[in-house]
């Protein structure tokens, strides 16, 4: 099965990137308000993520590591009405196929936590009791020392990292109640702390895409039926966007679907804006079974069951945001 793994992985694992989502994905499903990622190498030597979400008991330990095995997903009509970030199970068989692999986890109902670790002849070592906070911690290291062909794929550290950092700040966008801190190379680059209200939101704003958007921006609200929509839109007047200032959220999820984007630019093309690309954070919230997510496996694309109603919406309330102060 070590094969099977590995050529899963190459679906669920690409690079850095990936393996930082998947981690930080499982730890947003189990709950987490706090995740620390440390780095070293951009990923490539150590991707280390720690969270203090629910944890894992030790009956399920051995399970969590194996392919196909997943806590979220009871039945394939669950498959249609999916809540969570992650349910194909496949994610943790495959980084730990490709990487040095440990975990740790407490859950509260264990005495103590426990470690599971993968050994260079690929099996699993037993699982040992140690001792560490509530929650999880997952170590990958040495990323693909197996699979050199992919190692090989891999860019440079700065690009690697990169991706990693415009994640997680995607992340910190829609998780507003989450704690985030990134160290690489022992050095932190940033440590968010929890915005549970608005104005720490608009703080967390501030940084992640600047005053002046926050300064020069709109704050849209609008539920309509079928559709819910919420977010942050530069004004018409706002003329310092960058392109990869453009954010789509759909029920939580990061997407990069080409006609939402769409959607959002022809709303500004309505009020005949000439600037450069503005800017947006965009949160839809659809009714979980009127939209599939199971389209591929990095699950950046939707597929919405009422596409063309979903994007009039868009496209609709935010025209008339931004008309506003026009007239
Ligand atoms: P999936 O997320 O698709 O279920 P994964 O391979 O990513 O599959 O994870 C397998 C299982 O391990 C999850 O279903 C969950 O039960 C458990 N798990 C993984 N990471 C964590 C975590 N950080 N905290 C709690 N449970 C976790
Ligand atoms: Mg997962």
């Amino acid at each position: 099965d070590a094969l099977a793994n590995q050529i899963a992985a190459g679906e669920v694992v690409e690079r850095p990137v990936s393996v930082v989502k998947e981690l930080v994905e499982n730890a947003l499903d189990a709950g987490a308000t706090q995740i620390t990622v440390w780095l070293e190498e951009a990923g490539i030597e150590l991707i280390d993520v720690q969270d203090n979400g629910v944890g894992i008991v030790a009956d399920d330990l051995p399970l969590a590591v194996e392919r196909h095995a997943t806590s979220k997903v009871k039945s394939y009509d669950d498959l249609a009405c999916v809540a969570s970030l992650g349910f194909r199970g496949e994610a943790l068989a495959s980084i730990a196929s490709v990487s040095q692999f440990s975990l740790v986890s407490y859950h509260p109902t264990e005495p103590h936590a426990w470690l599971l670790q993968n050994q260079v002849d690929g099996r699993w070592s037993p699982l040992a009791p140690t001792a560490a906070p509530l929650g999880t911690r997952i170590k990958v290291a040495s990323l693909f020392y197996n699979t050199p062909a992919r190692r090989k794929f891999l860019k440079t550290p700065r690009a690697e990292f990169t991706q990693i950092e415009d994640y997680l700040k995607r992340t910190l966008l829609v998780n507003q109640h989450l704690g985030l801190r990134l160290i690489h190379n022992a050095k932190q680059v940033f440590d968010f702390v929890p915005a549970i209200e608005p104005a720490k939101y608009l703080t967390r704003l501030a940084a992640l895409l600047g005053e002046a958007f926050v300064e020069q921006s709109l704050h849209i609200s609008q539920s309509l039926p079928g559709v819910n929509l919420e977010g942050w839109v530069s004004l018409p007047t706002y003329h310092r966007g960058l392109a990869d200032k453009q954010f789509v959220f759909v029920n939580g999820r990061i997407v990069r679907d080409r006609q939402l984007l769409q959607a959002v630019k022809l709303a500004y093309a309505d009020v005949l804006y000439h600037g450069r690309h503005p800017v947006f954070v965009v949160f839809i919230n659809v009714p979980f079974d009127q939209v599939d997510v199971n389209v591929h496996p990095a699950k950046y694309e939707v597929r919405f069951q009422h596409a063309r109603q979903v994007y009039d919406h868009v496209r609709r309330a935010i025209r008339d945001a931004i008309m506003q102060p026009l007239v």
